[in-house]
């Protein structure tokens, strides 16, 4: 016999009844890979009108952290994907903590039990060892035997009065296990090879294989979309469903699954959480756009369309379908997230761009905690300078900071002073000190047309050359916004002051 679960999703019309569930562990640095999974789940929902159940699995206090937790949250915040259940929303499912519903866990262990669904495995470490060695040695399977399945009271007693701790086992089906993952196609898994597994420890710590079916059949998950790692627990998961169907909890019926690829990073190996890549809060820190790193996520396994690579998270919901995720592995390639989240840099208009740039001035201190009109008016008139250049938000500090730093925190960066103001340099910057503090029209225009005259018409110089220095002394780099309009925007009083300043601090 063949136990078959799971049918596709039908297409069309909203359907509210379709539940997905964010089920994150709070270890460590929340990592890209799960940012995929809460996207994918998240389109899917949103685009069947389905709803999302974010669930914390933070059962583990050894390797939960309070930290991990509220970074998660933040992150989510950040990302825009917004969930229906969860953490400070609440929902009729409440607590979404694993760590606040044990004695949930507690009550159905016992349950499943007492229903024989489960039962006790008094087996010691080294009885288990010993018999999966005999296993191989035999030529079978080397998982758990069933030796525990149907002990005597006599054999029970005898265990207990030696002290043993017995852990709770699910009693697996003798069929195979069929289902049909929404990415992958039809899957089958033969009894032999998934053996009654623990759901209780010994000492009455439920587990993952317990907490998370458990959760999923009482918070009425339909849809179960995560990592392909996961995939060999899925029959067990099925069989859980069943198990639990029988004692009332949930209907019995399992989610429908559907495995997304993995992702792959440097040297073909899966990406991991040790890949510098891989955490999510430094592309926060960099200043990536949500839009842009989600953007990029959702190539991670899947396309728009096969020619389209930039779109909206909105365009996302109405395009996705489950059935069109790639199975084959994806490659993260930083590079190509760079260029996604530039591109999605150069569609926010100038305001947002500009509003989006100070809290990345604020933590150079460059903008104090207030920002001034005028300096919010400087910044909307240099976004579409920067617009062009940057790859990401941070990049508004070296390009845009000389713009707002203080006269006595200017300094040229030492290398490209070295560079460009040698004593070539410095008569260009003094010639443009010249033209410059006689020019009564202070405009782009102006400025341009004053200094191609000099410097490039007059002394003969090449544009490079020309400009190079005047660059340097007044932005303090050689990769600025262009010159002319930085010239401006910087005012002519400070144009000239740093103009001079060079001059009269050469130390030659
Ligand atoms: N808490 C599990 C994890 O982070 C969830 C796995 C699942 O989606 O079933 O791996
Ligand atoms: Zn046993």
């Amino acid at each position: 016999m063949t136990e078959t679960a799971g049918t596709p999703v039908p297409e069309g019309g909203p359907d509210a009844r379709l539940r997905v569930r964010f089920c994150p562990s709070p270890t460590g640095n929340p990592h890209v890979g799960l940012a995929r999974t809460a996207l994918f789940n998240w389109a899917f929902a949103r685009h069947h009108g389905g709803n999302v159940v974010f669930r914390i699995e933070d059962t583990d206090a050894t390797r939960d952290t309070e930290e991990s937790y509220q970074l998660l949250l933040d992150l989510m915040r950040w990302l825009g994907l917004d969930w229906d259940e969860g953490p400070e929303v609440g929902g009729p499912h409440a607590p979404y903590r694993q760590s606040q519903r044990f004695d949930i866990y507690a009550d159905i262990a016992a349950r499943l039990q007492a229903a024989e669904q489960a039962y006790h495995c008094y087996c010691s470490p080294e009885e288990l060892d010993t018999r999966r060695d005999q296993a191989r040695a035999e030529g079978r399977p080397p998982g758990y035997d069933g030796y525990c399945r149907a002990l005597s009271a006599a054999q029970v007693s005898a265990y207990r009065d030696k002290g043993r701790q017995p852990v709770l086992r699910l009693r697996m089906p003798d069929d195979t296990i069929t289902f049909h993952d929404l990415v992958r196609g039809e899957i089958s898994f033969q009894s032999e090879h998934v053996p009654d597994f623990v759901l209780v420890r010994g000492n009455g710590h439920p587990l993952y294989t317990l907490v998370n079916p458990v959760d999923d059949a009482l918070m009425g998950i339909t849809h179960v979309l995560r990592g392909e790692d996961l995939l060999s627990s899925t029959p067990r998961q099925i069989a859980l469903y069943d198990a639990l169907g029988a004692i009332g909890v949930g209907d019995g019926t399992p989610p429908v699954f559907g495995h997304l690829p993995y992702v792959m990073g440097e040297g073909n190996r899966k990406l991991s959480k040790r890949d510098p890549e891989s955490n999510l809060l430094a592309y926060r820190d960099r200043g990536f756009l949500p839009e842009g790193l989600l953007n990029y996520l959702a190539l991670l396994g899947w396309a728009i369309a096969e020619d389209r690579d930039i779109f909206s998270l909105a365009e996302m919901v109405v395009a996705f379908r489950i059935e069109r995720v790639n199975p084959n592995p994806a490659r993260f390639d930083l590079k190509k997230c760079e260029a996604i989240n530039a591109a999605h840099l150069r569609l926010l208009s100038t305001d947002d761009l500009a509003e989006r740039m100070v809290p990345f001035l604020q933590s150079a201190q460059l903008l104090g905690a207030e920002v001034t009109e005028d300096q919010l008016a400087t910044l909307r008139a240099a976004a579409p300078l920067a617009q062009e250049r940057m790859v990401t938000l941070a990049e508004a500090v070296p390009m845009l900071g000389f713009l707002f730093v203080t006269d006595d925190r200017f300094r040229v960066d030492a290398d490209d002073q070295a560079k460009v103001l040698t004593d070539d340099g410095l008569r260009v910057v003094q010639a443009a000190y010249d033209v410059l503090s006689g020019l009564a029209d202070w405009s782009t225009e102006a400025i341009e047309q004053a200094l191609r005259a000099r410097l490039v018409e007059q002394m003969g110089l090449k544009p490079r050359h020309a400009f190079g220095p005047v660059r340097v002394a007044v932005t303090g780099r050689r990769i600025s916004p262009p010159l002319f309009e930085s010239v401006e925007l910087l005012g002519r009083e400070r144009t000239l002051a740093r103009l001079q300043d060079v001059i009269a601090t050469d130390p030659r």
